[in-house]
């Protein structure tokens, strides 16, 4: 009876991967479709701990040394997920994604132990490629974390380029002895094959832009998906197959949609070198000035207007001004102002990252339009106002070919009628590079933090 109620477990868990990941699609329904994944996971875990047998009729064994590693894995989880701030997130993914591949790279190395003696083809196939790819999953992940966190600086130069394809030559080499002529270094095989992925995965992701990182985590992310996918062939486990495939073409697509949105290719993000020329790409903007507005004159030119766009960015991310924006926006549509948000699908650093703040703050979903339907109406739109954003809504996308950022879809501000651009400095976006929008005619710039400026604006309405 016990098995099949394991295949029941292993199938339940399949199943709300599934309709999880389809739920984390949409705002609105992404918190319950992560709760779903994740009671999917609990139940198929509890499953291969309490009810799985090996063809012995033995269980799993050393079940409290399981249980001891579950509660303070979830303890630790849960405390990083509690303390992390937004604008750190891209970090805490790009740790758990390495705990994920070293977790892959392990299984291997004690499926590799456990069959001793001259395993088949298939299975040393699995077992090298496991644990070289979640070996390079773990170590470039550590590296990107660290990136992102200002603790690791990036090293340039085309050195890397070729020092990195040479390294995946001699990966690729390793694993073919391994699987076609095991006796050669015998056991110490495994060690080695650890350690070169482990410095691969570290050379791979040193040279690339500390700003492209949330692409290479994203890639990452897949690698430890495809790294899971093959622990699941190892021990014909469905539910870890099912988990490690989604994981790994999720990852994948994923990968390929930021690179789109920002008209980049993969090639141009691991050796290019986006964000670093920022001198090079600065425009000679030196006789430009940029005009200035106060919140009062602001919050006037909103407060009569017929429709105001509100285009958020990083910076609202930095300022944690999604409430009080929501107030902004509330406060508008009382004087019956209709009120709509631009998101830009790679504003702020991570996909999805604007949806997941303002949902955050209670704004209506529907009022939360894509690019390509918003840009139409742009021109019908009486005061676009820029909530730190910068990159999304440089012109220089559409207009400068020598732009880094050229070909890059922008949210089309300068269409609207009036356009404010709340940002604390002259200062650039991610890209590095100026932004001509500041200095249109139609532009206007009302500097300081985008929640105080926001407070100011609110104030200023209520005092109208
Ligand atoms: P940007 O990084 O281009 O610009 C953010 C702006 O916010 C800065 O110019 C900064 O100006 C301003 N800012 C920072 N802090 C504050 C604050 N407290 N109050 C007000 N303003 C502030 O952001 P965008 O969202 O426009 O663009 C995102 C960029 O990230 C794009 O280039 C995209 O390609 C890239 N990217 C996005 C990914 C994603 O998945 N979302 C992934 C990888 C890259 P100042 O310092 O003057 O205040």
């Amino acid at each position: 009876m016990s098995p099949f109620i394991l295949e029941i477990s292993y199938l339940i868990g399949s199943i709300s991967f599934i309709v999880g990941l389809k739920m984390l699609s949409h705002p609105e329904t992404a918190r319950r479709g992560n709760i779903y994944a994740g009671i999917g996971m609990l139940i198929a875990i509890a499953g291969t701990i309490f009810l799985y047998k090996n063809s012995e009729g033995q269980g799993i064994g050393n079940i409290p040394w399981i249980l001891a590693a579950m509660v303070i894995g979830t303890v630790i989880g849960y405390m990083m997920a509690m303390k992390v701030k937004m604008t750190a997130m891209p970090q805490m993914v790009s740790f758990f994604n390495g705990m994920g591949g070293a977790c892959a790279a392990i299984i291997s190395i004690v499926e590799f132990n456990a069959h001793s003696g001259h395993p088949e083809k298939g299975f040393l196939a699995i077992v090298f490629l496991g644990l070289a790819i979640g070996a390079v999953s773990f170590s470039g992940s550590m590296v990107a974390y660290g990136k992102l966190d200002g603790k690791v600086k990036d090293a340039r130069g085309n050195m890397f380029v070729y020092i990195n394809n040479l390294f995946l030559l001699g990966l690729a080499i390793l694993i073919g002895i391994g699987v076609f002529n095991p006796d050669m270094f015998g056991h110490s095989l495994i060690w080695i094959l650890l350690a070169a992925s482990l410095l691969y995965g570290v050379l791979f992701v040193l040279p690339i832009g500390g700003a492209d990182m949330p692409v290479v985590i994203s890639l990452l992310n897949s690698f430890t998906g495809v790294a899971a996918a093959l622990g699941g062939f190892l021990y014909g486990n469905q539910v870890m197959l099912t988990g490690g495939i989604l994981v790994g073409s999720a990852g994948t697509i994923l990968t390929v949609l930021m690179c789109k949105a920002m008209n980049r290719s993969l090639m141009n993000v691991i050796v290019g070198s986006f964000g670093a020329a920022a001198g090079a790409a600065t425009s000679a903007d030196g006789d430009k000035v940029a005009k200035e507005i106060n919140a009062t004159d602001a919050a006037i030119l909103c407060a009569y207007a017929n429709k105001v766009c509100i285009v958020p960015g990083y910076g609202l991310a930095v300022a944690q001004a999604q409430h009080t924006c929501h107030e902004f926006e509330k406060q508008l549509a009382q004087r019956g102002v209709e009120v709509i948000y631009a998101i830009h699908p790679v504003a702020g650093r991570m996909p999805g990252h604007m949806n997941v703040l303002l949902a955050e703050a209670d704004v209506d979903y529907p009022k939360m339009l894509e690019m390509d339907d918003v840009n139409p109406m742009l021109p019908n739109t009486d005061v676009c106002i820029v909530v730190g954003a910068n990159d999304v809504v440089n012109p220089a996308a559409e207009e400068d070919p020598s732009s880094p950022i050229y070909g890059m879809p922008i949210i089309q501000v300068s269409n609207a009628n009036n356009v404010i651009i709340m940002k604390r400095s002259m200062g650039k976006g991610y890209a590095g590079i100026e932004n001509d929008l500041f200095f249109r005619n139609k532009s206007r710039m009302l500097f300081g933090d985008a929640k105080d400026s926001l407070g100011k604006l609110i104030g200023e309405l209520k005092e109208l």
